[in-house]
């Protein structure tokens, strides 16, 4: 198993949205945080567009990114990466956790789910919840062998699991270092068995950001709190696989005047809008911070 990043290493960071919106204030700070923090040790600083939801994600959008980045001044390592065009990479990870025997076919559709988990909902086992929602209540990991392959051999569409149980075996007992909230035990267990490849694009979200950090070479993982639990599944994902393990920053997520996080509704944060009231994109630095400080004394009560 690979060491964490060593102090010699270069730091790299990157910032990775995906485009099914404009950028927004918070999407500002992170992708200056990260900037910023590759400046201060004369590192790298990379940007990935997510772009593996088909459903939700735009090349307008992904115009856009681009165009506000550039107004804020960022510059990154090009060409950049975009993970519509590297679905083969991520085919290989799978075949390696095949292989592995850490995989299985799901053939459940959400209401499928949803169903097994109201019919089970007497069983203490089944239907309890992890970060992302109910936990899969493994209805396809017990389909018997001729079932599952006859089922592959009718083409039924599919998606594949993890078998986290397996996978846990596999792995042993992992840790990871945030640089804000410390060293932290893996708990991958807490998500059940995830999905890495979705029925309608062969990977996933956990998948793609996995593998391609590493080949980036991210040394610092920058981004919000709200996936600060995911960190769990990644760090399984590192090891599954053999990859580099880097370090992670999660940031204070910016809310809107209400208190909730912000979103494309609030249209004022946009960077776009700010650009267009006339904004110098020298002070959006400035103004996410304030935003952060203000949020801090709301939470403090003044
Ligand atoms: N693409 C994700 C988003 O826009 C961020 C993924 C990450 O930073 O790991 O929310």
């Amino acid at each position: 198993m690979n060491a964490s990043t060593t102090a010699s290493q270069k730091i790299a960071t990157r910032f990775a949205p995906s485009p099914s919106g404009l950028l927004h204030l918070g999407h500002a700070y992170s992708a200056l945080f990260a900037q910023r923090l590759a400046a201060s040790g004369e590192g790298r600083f990379v940007l990935r567009i997510e772009d593996i939801d088909p459903g939700r994600c735009k090349p307008e959008f992904e115009d856009a990114i681009v165009e506000d980045l550039a107004w804020l001044g960022l510059e990154w390592e090009e060409p950049f990466l975009r993970q519509s065009e590297r679905l083969d990479v991520y085919a290989n990870a799978l075949t390696q956790l095949d292989k592995a025997g850490l995989l299985y076919p799901c053939f459940c559709t959400r209401s499928d789910i949803a169903a097994e988990i109201k019919q089970a909902g007497a069983a203490p086992h089944l239907g309890h919840h992890g970060p992302d929602g109910p936990l899969y209540p493994g209805t396809c990991k017990h389909l018997n062998e001729s079932e599952r392959a006859q089922r592959l051999a009718d083409n039924q569409p599919h998606a594949l699991r993890l078998d986290m149980d397996a996978a846990i075996s596999a792995a042993g007992n992992l840790t990871w270092h945030d640089r804000t909230h410390g060293e932290q035990n893996a708990q991958p267990e807490l998500f059940g068995d995830i999905v890495l490849a979705r029925k309608d694009v062969a990977t996933s979200y956990h998948l793609a950001v996995t593998v391609d950090d590493a080949a980036q070479g991210i040394t610092l993982v920058t981004r919000g709190n709200d996936l600060f639990a995911a960190t769990h599944i990644h760090r399984l994902l590192q090891a599954l696989l053999d990859l580099e393990v880097p370090e992670w920053h999660h940031t204070v997520l910016l809310v809107n005047n209400k208190g909730k996080r912000l979103a494309k509704r609030d249209k004022a944060f946009t960077l776009r809008a700010m650009r267009e009231a006339g904004t110098d994109p020298e002070d959006i630095w400035a103004m996410s911070i304030r935003q952060i400080a203000r949020q801090a004394a709301a939470t403090d009560g003044i």
